[in-house]
């Protein structure tokens, strides 16, 4: 992973973190459905808490959406 800091408080000591199942987020045009839904995932900053990055997880999902 590439040398990251925070914005916020300058820290460089992060954390992955994901979404509790069921909240996932989808293409505005999806239909909702199981091969529409990818998982929430996030970089927080463990010295203040920031979320840093916020991603979907599920690369080849995001690919389909249109
Ligand atoms: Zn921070």
């Amino acid at each position: 992973m590439t040398e990251q800091q925070c914005p916020w408080c300058g820290g460089r000591d992060f954390v992955e973190a994901k979404h509790l199942p069921y909240q996932n987020v989808a293409a505005k045009s999806a239909v909702v459905g199981l091969t529409g839904r990818a998982s929430l995932c996030y970089t927080v900053c463990r010295d203040c808490g920031t979320v840093v990055r916020t991603y979907v997880d599920d690369l080849s999902k995001v690919r389909r959406w249109r």
